[in-house]
């Protein structure tokens, strides 16, 4: 299997991090939470496996990642019927417009950095 994007945005989750303990002045990163959307294509066990490997030199070496699952959430442009759903689709159940806007769970997003 490929890990070689888990693999980067592990990494790049821990520059964050090193940025932020320096910012703040603090040592080390206890918590790390993040959101990834299912249809991101990011694997979420292998995320994590790929962070802890890379964690330990750093200052992220006692963190603990929390990854929040997001389900689709789409909204229709017509009605403004907002929903959240496991599988894309592509009419409005409220008025059957097909003028829909995906608009979370296909990204990742980093929600907070707690440090200490
Ligand atoms: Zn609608």
């Amino acid at each position: 299997m490929d890990t070689i994007q888990e693999h980067s945005i592990a990494q790049a989750l821990i520059e964050g991090c090193e940025e932020k303990v320096k910012k703040n002045k603090h040592r080390k990163v206890t918590e790390v939470i993040i959101k990834v959307g299912i249809t991101s294509g990011i694997e979420p066990e292998l995320l994590k496996t790929s962070f802890d490997t890379l964690k330990l030199k750093t200052v992220c070496h006692d963190t603990f990642l929390t990854i929040n699952l997001q389900d689709i959430k789409v909204r229709c442009e017509k009605c403004g019927h907002e929903l959240e759903i496991m599988k894309f689709i592509h009419t409005c159940p409220l008025c059957g417009s097909q003028d829909i806007k995906i608009i979370d769970g296909y990204d990742m997003q980093l929600l907070q950095v707690i440090t200490k």
